[in-house]
């Protein structure tokens, strides 16, 4: 997988980028990250990458010329061939108005070859950039922050991490919070194409990989089934008297299976009880997450 991030601060990348399961990608080959200098792509003697805002308002936005110029020093596939998923790449605009970042959406992306990020500042980019040049813009949260570059090293991240071999233990990416049954990174979504925006993308039919036995409903201590991840300890098992849960020391599979199960929904009822809409639900789930219920009610 190849990264291409445009940004007037190349070196923000220094540091977010260079550590643990990353780095590691980068320096197997299994991804390849390269920053561009917006800078670099500019034609007058200040190197000037920003403007005012036609008809008034506040701050600055990005210029289109340097964007559009750089996408073109890449030699990006044209906007509809990406759409339409003819090619496996993606030039993504990171925005606050973009489609929400989640779990399946990472999922997709990381089944593409290439991915551009265009990282804005000051108060945006040139609407045309999204209009014209990007196949997407993609938000990292209902919040705003002061520009692209941190939500360019999020995605990658979130990304380099479903790449098949960048995690140490196979089974890592498919138990964790978000990850339904069936995901995993061993060749994702490789065989799916791009339909269209990834807003609307549903990547379980990306997902056809060797986990397609693996049964709807977690059963056994692996899979997040789509819930929060659950609880988890390590030695020593009592740490100034903060003593780790008994079931988990019992030995029984069965009984820490149920217990997990039981934390995760428990977390995610609390937490993002959104989510239990799109997961799918034992009976005893249901049962248990009546009883959460007349919990919370009482
Ligand atoms: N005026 C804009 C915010 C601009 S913030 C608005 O209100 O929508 C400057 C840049 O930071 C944006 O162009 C975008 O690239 C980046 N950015 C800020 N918040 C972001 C978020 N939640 N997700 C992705 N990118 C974000």
């Amino acid at each position: 997988m190849k990264f291409e991030i445009i940004t007037i601060f190349p070196d923000f990348f220094h540091g977010p980028l260079q550590h643990g399961i990353v780095r590691r990608a980068r320096e197997t080959g299994i991804i390849d990250i390269r920053v561009h200098d917006l800078r670099a792509f500019t034609h007058d003697r200040h190197r000037t990458v920003d403007d005012r805002p036609f008809g008034g308002g506040e701050g600055m936005l990005l210029k289109p010329e340097p964007i559009f110029g750089c996408a073109e020093s890449l030699a990006v596939s044209p906007r509809e061939a990406r759409i339409t998923g003819r090619a496996t790449e993606s030039v993504i605009l990171l925005s606050p108005r973009g489609t929400l970042l989640t779990q399946d959406v990472a999922a997709h992306l990381a089944s593409l070859d290439r991915l551009v990020l265009i990282c804005g500042r000051y108060e945006g980019v040139d609407e045309r950039v999204s209009e014209h040049l990007a196949d997407r813009e993609i938000s990292v949260g209902d919040y705003v922050l002061s520009g692209g570059e941190l939500p360019a090293a999020v995605l990658v991240d979130a990304i380099s991490r479903l790449l098949p071999g960048a995690l140490g233990n196979e089974n890592s990416a498919r138990q964790e919070s978000f990850t339904s049954s069936g995901v995993s990174k061993s060749g994702n979504a490789r065989a799916a194409k791009v339909k269209g925006n990834a807003h609307s993308e549903n990547s379980k039919s990306a997902r056809k990989n060797k986990n397609e036995d693996a049964p709807a409903v977690p059963d056994s201590t692996c899979g997040s089934g789509g819930l929060l991840d659950y609880p988890q300890y390590t030695r020593p098992a009592d740490f100034c008297g903060m003593k780790v849960p008994e079931e988990l020391m019992s030995g029984n599979h069965d009984e820490i299976r149920r217990w997990r199960r039981e934390r995760a929904l428990e977390k995610t009822f609390h937490h993002r009880p959104e989510l239990l809409d799109r997961v799918e639900l034992s009976a005893e789930d249901k049962n248990f997450l009546q009883k959460l219920r007349r919990e919370a009610a009482s």
